[in-house]
């Protein structure tokens, strides 16, 4: 088979790309953390060689999804950038959708940077430069933060025992895999949904104890 090509070969093998995926081998809470966006869009961005791909596949996956329904960070953008540049997303009321026509942003700026990464440009040494600056001074502003201002109140005895939620899953991306397996989804499916790797789906599965399940309920 040849294919000569500059997109990639997408169509013919749909979800071969997965097997190259920099992800497959990081922790989960990298990719679906807070305080580990700017580690996973690193990854993304430097280390993986599927990144177009992956882009392209989120892009379709998630289309006119609202921001609720996104989750973790994936081809290098957050969930929540994702549904800013989705022109065709929901709740863009408050928070237009980030459409770039006409000129370019300048280089540098954030901006520029989440030009690159949704159009799935090569990104230049100064919009690198602009991300490592943005994330030296948020984990400053997030240390000065956490600093106490004052000593911490005495706190009051609990007399009853707080009553333990039921949910499966220890942070927002278990609990995406625990509705989805819930709805009855295959690992595959829900691989597939995420933009995530089987393994990593797998690895969540067993922790919440969801392994008989999975491959014997049917998607409706
Ligand atoms: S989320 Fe996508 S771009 Fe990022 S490492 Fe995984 S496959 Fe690559
Ligand atoms: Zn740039």
């Amino acid at each position: 088979m040849s294919y000569t090509g500059s997109i990639p070969d997408t169509l013919a093998h749909r979800h071969d790309w997965m097997a190259d995926m920099a992800c497959r081998t990081e922790k989960p809470e990298t990719f679906f953390e807070k305080k580990h966006e700017h580690e996973a869009r690193v990854i993304c961005a430097v280390r993986c060689r599927v990144r177009a791909q992956c882009l392209a596949h989120v892009q379709r996956l998630e289309r006119g999804d609202a921001e609720d329904r996104r989750d973790g960070v994936v081809a290098g953008l957050t969930a929540h950038e994702r549904w800013r540049l989705d022109a065709t997303a929901p709740g863009h009321s408050d928070k237009p959708a980030l459409v770039f026509t006409g000129e370019p942003p300048r280089c540098g700026t954030y901006s520029a940077l989440l030009r690159h990464l949704w159009m799935g440009e090569q990104i230049d040494p100064e919009c690198w430069s602009g991300e490592i600056r943005r994330e030296r001074l948020n984990r400053a502003t997030t240390a000065t933060r956490k600093e106490p201002a004052e000593p911490a109140p005495v706190p009051k005895p609990v007399m009853a025992p707080r009553k333990q939620p039921q949910a499966k899953g220890g942070t927002p991306h278990e609990r995406r895999i625990y509705r989805l397996w819930a709805e009855g989804l295959t690992d595959l499916q829900i691989a597939r949904r995420m933009a995530i790797s089987v393994p990593q789906v797998e690895r969540v599965c067993v922790r919440l104890g969801l392994l008989p399940n999975a491959h014997t309920k049917k998607a409706s």
